[in-house]
């Protein structure tokens, strides 16, 4: 099948080779004789709720927060009705903040968000960077490493669930143990650059629930030898074992 793909604002959201992601999802899907379709959608686009299986957005500084937080707002509407029907969101760090409901950044510009994430990010004054290890205890304490570097806390609303809790960083705010967003196929995280390639697990997950929007029935993947993928994982996760913030 293709697997339609909305990409929000590469040209934009792309710090640390956020866009890495993307080509994770196309070799995997690959491997079992799928394919993904892949749009750019970037200032003044237009966007078809109906279109897509996946919206992916990365990360970016303030800056360019500041251009893409407007023109992301004219698709709120749009882009809940997709998360409604079932599409799959990914969003890393600047684009996580925004799928929220907004983000005051460090010169306390008011942005707004799109509000498909039941969350708010206000910048602090310290930035929060290092590596980070999560346990996801809603898939049997399967654990995503990666790496942070954010000013902004993200506050979850009441009973809005995390992504992981935290092992070792910071996470959402330096001080909760939550680390990320799941809200429906939503999900929303600050681990950055090359998530996907050592959290296959979690690309898998992506895959097969953007091919369940896509067909309308249940996919089981078949699994691939992830033995590097493993290795990698392994390796971040000491790292963020060793010298996670906090
Ligand atoms: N500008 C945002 C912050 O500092 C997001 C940064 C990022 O995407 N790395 O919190």
């Amino acid at each position: 099948m293709n697997i339609r793909v909305a990409h929000l604002y590469p040209d934009l959201l792309n710090i640390y080779a956020d866009r890495g992601n993307i080509a994770v999802l196309a070799a995997r899907a690959a491997a079992r004789g799928h394919s993904l379709d892949v749009t750019a959608v970037s200032i003044g686009d237009g966007l078809d709720p109906r279109a897509y299986d996946l919206y992916y957005l990365g990360g970016g500084q303030d800056r360019e927060q500041q251009v893409v937080a407007p023109d992301l707002a004219r698709h709120a509407a749009a882009l809940r009705s997709a998360h409604a029907d079932g599409a799959v969101f990914l969003a890393v760090c600047g684009g996580y903040q925004l799928l929220g409901r907004g983000y005051r950044d460090s010169q306390g510009n008011e942005l707004p968000g799109a509000g498909v994430l039941p969350l708010e990010t206000v910048a602090g004054e310290r930035r929060l960077i290092g590596d980070v290890l999560l346990r996801c205890g809603w898939a049997h304490d399967l654990t995503l490493a990666g790496f942070e570097n954010h000013a902004g806390r993200t506050i979850l609303d009441a009973g809005a669930e995390p992504l992981g809790s935290v092992i070792s960083g910071f996470g959402n705010d330096g001080e909760s143990d939550a680390e990320g967003c799941r809200f429906g196929r939503a999900y929303g995280t600050y681990l950055h650059g090359p998530l996907l390639p050592r959290n296959p697990w979690f690309a898998d997950r992506l895959l097969a629930e953007s091919l369940e929007h896509l067909s309308g029935h249940v996919v089981e993947l078949e699994p691939l030898d992830d033995t590097l993928e493993r290795a990698a994982h392994e390796v971040a996760a000491a790292r963020a074992r060793q010298r996670g913030g906090r």
